[in-house]
């Protein structure tokens, strides 16, 4: 029914509720799917296109359908370049979510434009789309499986030698071998519990291996021991380096490192810059960065 409706509602635009109540239905088991740190389903339709990663929001307003009373995004505006390193930093419920909600594609803007290399992303086919970004959630859940499984997912099909490749890069190797049953360690509900910094640094493999144009990463609240954070850290900045990568940050070192920091506050980008140039302007930044950047 799901995939129904994703098909169906293109053209039920004379019923927009129905239509987003649909689309929000897709987007629940999608969103179950991303907390957990993976793809979103393919519906088979479509080529994948050849994203080069440059993203830009244009005048972009936002209601969720459950609650029409309350703008979340109030015209926002930004635009980024292939390659770039964003922050997105603001209060609790400033919009930082919804923002990678759109992204994806779970829902579309009431008024203004979002677009993937200047094309509409409206006109551009969802799932393919989708085929480009990859998401690592603040909270990673693997499914129940092997590590060598959870990994694949991000490219299914690739190799034994490309998955751990890419479990190298992602500093997830040493401690997957220091398993008895290594890459075929049952994880998941029923398997072995890791880590959060481990659990972390699979879904780092699984986005290495599906080798995105765009990353979109929620950073993780919860503080790691020192070792493990120095291991998500570098083995994150690998997986970004030549990828747009959009970031909602938690912590200072991230802001420091991003080529542009957005700050939202009640669903708009009331500052960007660097960090040099927002601690100078004295403004909101200034204040997240004592309050909770700090
Ligand atoms: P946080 O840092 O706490 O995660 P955020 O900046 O990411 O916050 P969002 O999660 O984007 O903020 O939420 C923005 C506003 O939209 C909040 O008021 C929130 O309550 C509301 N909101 C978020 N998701 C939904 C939803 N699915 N349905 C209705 N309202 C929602």
């Amino acid at each position: 029914f799901i995939l129904y409706s994703v098909f169906v509602g293109a053209s039920l635009g004379a019923m927009p509720e129905i239509v987003s109540q649909m689309q929000a239905m897709t987007g629940a088991t999608d969103r179950l799917r991303e907390i957990m740190g993976l793809k979103p389903e393919r519906d088979g339709r479509g080529e994948p296109i050849s994203l080069r990663g440059a993203v830009s929001f244009e005048n972009v307003h936002f209601r969720y359908p459950s609650r029409p009373d309350q703008a979340v995004l109030a015209g926002v505006n930004f635009a980024v370049t292939p390659g770039q390193r964003i922050a997105l930093v603001g209060p609790s419920g400033a919009g930082k979510s919804t923002v990678f909600s759109l992204l994806l594609g779970y829902y579309r803007p009431e008024q203004g434009r979002i677009s993937f290399d200047g094309c509409d992303a409206s006109s551009l086919d969802l799932q393919a789309l989708r085929e480009g970004i990859a998401v690592v959630p603040q909270e990673v859940m693997l499914f129940g499986g092997t590590i060598l499984e959870n990994i694949e997912y991000g490219r299914p099909g690739a190799t034994r030698d490309e998955i751990v490749e890419a479990a190298k890069l992602a500093n997830a190797h040493e401690f997957i071998e220091t398993r008895p049953e290594g890459y075929e360690t049952v994880v998941g509900p029923r398997g072995v519990k890791l880590s959060g910094g481990q659990r972390q640094r699979i879904a780092i493999a699984r986005a290495i291996l599906a080798d995105p144009r765009i990353l979109l990463l929620d950073e993780a609240t919860s503080a790691l021991d020192a070792e493990s954070e120095r291991l998500v850290n570098e083995a994150l900045d690998r997986l970004m380096v030549g990828r747009t990568s959009l970031v909602i940050a938690h912590r200072l070192s991230t802001v420091r490192n991003a080529d542009c920091i957005l700050v939202l506050h009640q669903g708009r980008v009331v500052e960007q810059g660097t960090h040099e140039e927002l601690m100078s302007a004295g403004g909101t930044y200034q204040v997240l960065v004592q309050t909770q950047l700090g």
